[in-house]
């Protein structure tokens, strides 16, 4: 069956790369090998699902667009074995995903609809122990904020809740003429690792995220005053940290240790 270009829906977030240099960039930049287990977040027309597919010879796509499906699904099948899940891709258990499949762990690809990517993100994350790694296209700016470093003007609740349990690497940045439509902004692509056991934080993760959400949600306030509901001074210093500090200046570390401290009350 002849199947047209699909006209992108704004809806679902669709802007579809078409210029192979980025595409071949992003391809090299995942290096896939065989006997990975792929799987690729919103394949759209296939932009890079063809050539991950020649490059591994199987992978597994999770898309939203039904209207999508046939036409992607025909054009790779002389390519190689592409299973496509139709479903949102937060509804997907994806360490059960790995589990069905006999793998330890997915590497995880896709250029993200922005308009759930942090969302996204923080799925995949909640996941890490089934991810090798990840390599997706977000907005420049999402990518700056999960990179920042403490002290930056974009440094946040994305900066620390990734980096305390992934490694981001910022790649390179594709501007909006190599999609279709072009998006208003300027887009990145980003490899995301999730850290070993040993490296990642033994803090209660929803008092982390408390601790995080607090101190950043007034960010102009000095750390005593925005966690007044949840520390006091003394429990501030206790987890070696200056109650009159912003939160921009703390650390990743810095936050595992006053999320300790409430768990300690
Ligand atoms: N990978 C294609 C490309 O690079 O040309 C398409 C990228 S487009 C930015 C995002 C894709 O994610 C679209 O195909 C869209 O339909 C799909 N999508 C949107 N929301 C989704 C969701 N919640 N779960 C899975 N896929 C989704």
């Amino acid at each position: 069956m002849n199947h047209a270009p699909a006209r992108p829906k704004k809806s679902f977030g669709q802007h579809f790369l078409h210029d192979r240099r980025y595409i071949d960039d992003i391809v090299r930049a995942i290096a896939p090998r065989d006997g990975d287990f792929l799987v690729e977040i919103g394949p759209g027309e296939g932009a890079l699902t063809l050539p991950l597919l020649a490059a591994a010879g199987s992978l597994t796509a999770i898309e939203l667009d039904t209207d999508l499906i046939p036409a992607l699904q025909a054009r790779a099948s002389a390519v190689g074995e592409l299973a496509i899940i139709h479903a949102d891709v937060l509804k997907v258990d994806l360490k059960a995903l790995a589990h069905r499949h006999g793998v330890e762990r997915l590497r995880i690809a896709g250029n993200l609809p922005y308009y759930i990517s942090s969302p996204i993100l923080f799925h995949c994350v909640d996941h890490a122990a089934a991810i090798e790694d990840m390599h997706f296209m977000l907005q420049k700016e999402v990518v700056d904020r999960m990179a920042a470093e403490p002290g930056s003007k974009v440094y946040g609740r994305l900066s620390v809740m990734l980096q305390l349990a992934c490694k981001v690497v910022p790649l390179f940045e594709v501007p909006p003429e190599a999609f279709r439509p072009p998006p208003k902004v300027d887009s990145a692509v980003v490899r995301v690792i999730p850290l070993p056991p040993h490296e990642r934080h033994d803090a209660d993760p929803e008092l982390l995220h408390a601790v995080v959400k607090a101190a950043f949600g007034q960010r102009r306030k000095t750390l005593g005053n925005a966690l007044r509901q949840l520390l006091d001074a003394d429990a501030i210093r206790r987890a070696d940290v200056d109650p009159k500090a912003r939160a921009e200046t703390l650390s990743p570390g810095d936050f595992v240790r006053l999320a300790k401290q409430l768990g300690a009350r």
